[in-house]
């Protein structure tokens, strides 16, 4: 992020990155650890305590530090989960959900504003893409999470709004910043990549040496139905998705879990579970895990739920398939990943 003067977005920097922008306006290289800490805690100016007015001053000339600002928050009365609608520098919204789970608290992050993917279920993408998110906007939503409810985020799922391999530079910068032990400290083993099967990418993804766990959004069985509910299978069918998944299982040895919305009469027949598992066992040979979502109902759409959510797992669960379903936090809250941004929009205009 950068404006008219050519500030420098620092939450975008590494730690190192950082030591060299110190010692080049004349500071010693230890100021740059001690900024780092506040900054990865959201804080700035005066509340840096160990930070001279001087060097302050300073800073607030050369670089930029903005954190996405809590427009909403809807707290669940059931499980406590938050979902946070931000406002973003420039008037943008995105949001993010803070979920608690036993092993830890799990953030699900927006990686663009809207989305250009078209999948015919999903909220996200009505409106189209508007810009994609920096990775200092990434990290941005977890540090604004944690300073907010003054708890550790301990996973990541990038399962918000937009595709991430869409925007795919800012997310692996983003990686490669959030597992820094310095900054924010989270092991890449504790993150989730979600896509709609970016397949070019998801191969380029393969060499970068990053031990993220992979999430496809499959949500079919065949070329037919998922063309019918994700544009994306007009450009690389399921075989080609499904074999860049083997390929990157090969060099990655990171298993692959596949997510599936069950959506009635689109997907969810119990022939759809054995079509699933032939496919699967066809091309996959090596440990994965089908996570089965009911659908959230997105009134434009007019898609509806499926009755069938049991039936599909045990079959799949018969065939030797590893499945279960996704257990549905904040409820009570509902907002499937969009609708808050949306209703924003609207209010706006
Ligand atoms: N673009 C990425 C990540 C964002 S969506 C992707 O496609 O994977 C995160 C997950 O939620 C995806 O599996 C997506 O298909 C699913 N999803 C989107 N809208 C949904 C809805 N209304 N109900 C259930 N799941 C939905």
């Amino acid at each position: 992020m950068t404006n008219s003067f050519e500030k420098i977005d620092i939450l975008s920097l590494s730690l190192e990155e950082l030591e060299k922008e110190i010692i080049n306006i004349g500071e010693p290289k230890f100021r740059a650890k001690q900024i780092y800490s506040w900054i990865i805690k959201g804080k700035w100016g005066e509340e840096m305590k160990n930070i001279p007015l001087s060097l302050r001053q300073k800073l607030n000339e050369k670089f930029i530090f903005t954190l996405p600002k809590i427009e909403k928050k809807l707290v669940s009365k059931i499980d406590g989960t938050i979902k946070y609608l931000f406002e973003l520098y420039d008037g943008e919204f995105i949001e993010s959900v803070f979920m608690r789970y036993e092993h830890g608290n799990t953030l699900c992050i927006s990686s663009q504003v809207g989305c250009r993917m078209g999948c015919k279920f999903c909220a996200s993408t009505l409106l189209g893409r508007v810009r994609n998110l920096f990775s200092s906007e990434m990290l941005g939503q977890i540090i604004a999470a944690e300073k907010d409810t003054g708890e550790r985020v301990s996973n990541v799922v990038m399962m918000g709004i937009g595709e991430p391999l869409d925007n795919y530079d800012n997310t692996i910068k983003f990686l490669r910043l959030v597992r820094d032990e310095n900054g924010l400290n989270i092991g890449l083993r504790h993150i989730s990549v979600s896509t709609c099967g970016l397949v070019d990418k998801i191969n380029k993804l393969a060499k970068e040496e990053l031990p993220i766990t992979l999430s496809i959004s499959l949500h079919a069985y065949d070329n037919e139905t998922r063309s019918k509910i994700m544009p994306i299978n007009n450009k690389y069918s399921i075989e080609e998705l499904l074999s860049s998944c083997q390929s990157y299982f090969e060099k990655t040895s990171r298993r692959i879990s596949f997510e599936y919305t069950l959506i009635e009469g689109k997907n969810d027949t119990e022939e759809g579970a054995v079509r699933l598992a032939s496919i699967l066992k066809k091309y996959i040979h090596s440990p994965c895990h089908v996570n089965l979502i009911p659908l959230n109902e997105v009134k434009e759409t007019g898609l509806g739920t499926s009755k069938n959510v049991n039936n599909f797992k045990n079959k799949l669960l018969s065939l030797g398939i590893n499945a279960t379903v996704r257990r549905r936090l904040g409820s009570d809250i509902n907002a499937s990943c969009g609708q808050l941004r949306r209703q924003a929009k609207e209010e706006r205009e």
